[in-house]
């Protein structure tokens, strides 16, 4: 059984409130939402890190994106903006080892120069 709460998410043994699923992506809220959205955006197979993405990766990795895509579109801040993070390891302050993207929005956020990425 893994042990992988983002693994239990996509089998449905740990609850989650889904934006957007399809056959290798599933999206839903972030229980600490850092903006009023933060949505979390993760492949349904189990990829630690980018740092494991391969090279037949590739499709999954643009479904990712197309569905941050869509979701922005759906929750209506596309044209606002919003910005896409991917914490990688240690010090990106990676906590869940399950790729993941943040599709954060909603409000004016911070520059990325300023440290402030949330
Ligand atoms: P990261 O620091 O990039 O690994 O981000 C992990 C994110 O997952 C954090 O923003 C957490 O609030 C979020 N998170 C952890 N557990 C859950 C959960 N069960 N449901 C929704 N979001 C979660
Ligand atoms: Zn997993």
């Amino acid at each position: 059984m893994t042990e992988c709460i983002f693994c239990k998410i996509v089998e449905g043994t740990v609850p989650s409130k889904k934006v957007y699923e399809n056959d290798t992506v599933l999206a839903f809220h972030d229980i600490q939402p850092a903006a009023p959205v933060h949505v979390l955006i993760i492949p349904k197979k189990h990829i630690p890190t980018m740092n494991e993405v391969g090279e037949s990766d590739a499709a999954l990795i643009a479904e990712l994106f197309a569905a941050a895509r869509h979701i922005a579109r759906e929750l209506g801040i596309a044209e606002a903006g919003y910005r896409l993070v991917n914490n990688v390891n240690k010090d990106g302050g990676q906590v869940v080892y399950h790729l993941h993207v943040h599709l954060i929005g909603g409000r004016k956020l911070g520059t990325l120069v300023s440290g402030d990425v949330s």
